[in-house]
């Protein structure tokens, strides 16, 4: 019986990773492994091309070098979380480094340490790939409601119901709301949160963000004093939780 070797043995075929490191030799042979597992391997060799490709090219996973030429991983990595949930995987040479990786003010998905074997980073990456997104997230576009027990939100008319009857909230409340229920489980910073909501070019005090959340917890929480919803992760930021 004669099948199709390729198609048999390559499941990851048509998803595409974007690789950015500026080590040529690394990079050749990451995209040489990725390739053999029948991934569309796409190259970047610094920050800013790496950027441009993926915002260009959607890729469905990201593997991003901290130390980059014109412009870092870890501002590539913010910039990106501005307008997209693709998966990120970090590659780290130093402790330092790893330390605010893995203290996830980034919204890194997961990291290797250099050096790491190709085996390491292709099981990771395959796992990655495997995590479940939604179709709009892959698209890159918003969902049009969000539903959560007894919330849901509807973004186009910024509205909010909670047992069915509306609920008031500032805009930049709001936003915080969907920003948290559209990643339910997933915590954020308060600088990430300041940037979403407010841009790079705000200047001000993350207890902005801690104002708003209280504002927020008013509407929602049974108990706004013992929240149950939005919750507070120690040393780290807020998580919605349902
Ligand atoms: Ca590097």
């Amino acid at each position: 019986m004669s099948t199709p070797r390729n198609e048999v043995t390559s499941p990851a075929t048509g998803k595409s990773v974007l690789v950015v490191e500026d080590e040529e030799n690394l990079l050749a042979a990451i995209k040489y492994n990725l390739e053999r597992e029948g991934y569309r391997a796409l190259s970047a060799t610094d920050g800013e091309r790496g950027l441009t490709k993926a915002s260009q090219e959607r890729p469905d996973l990201l593997i991003l070098d901290v130390m980059l030429p014109r412009l870092d991983g870890f501002e590539v990595c913010r910039l990106i979380r501005r307008e997209s949930d693709v998966p990120i995987l970090f590659l780290t040479a130093r402790d330092q480094e790893m330390d605010r990786v893995v203290g996830l003010e980034l919204g890194a998905d997961d990291y290797v340490v250099k050096p790491f074997s190709m085996r390491e980073l292709l099981a990771r990456v395959k796992a990655m790939l495997r995590r479940p997104r939604s179709s709009r997230d892959e698209r890159g576009e918003p969902p049009e409601s969000i539903v959560s027990g007894d919330l849901e939100i509807t973004l186009s008319s910024h509205t909010l119901t909670r047992g069915g009857e509306p609920v008031t909230l500032k805009p930049r409340a709001f936003e915080l709301l969907a920003l948290l229920m559209a990643h339910k489980g997933r915590v954020f910073t308060r600088g990430q949160i300041l940037d979403r909501l407010w841009g790079m070019d705000f200047i001000g005090d993350a207890r902005t963000v801690d104002v708003h959340v209280r504002w927020v917890r008013e509407k929602i929480e049974d108990d706004a004093g013992k929240p149950s919803r939005i919750v507070t992760v120690r040393g780290v930021g807020y998580r919605f939780d349902g």
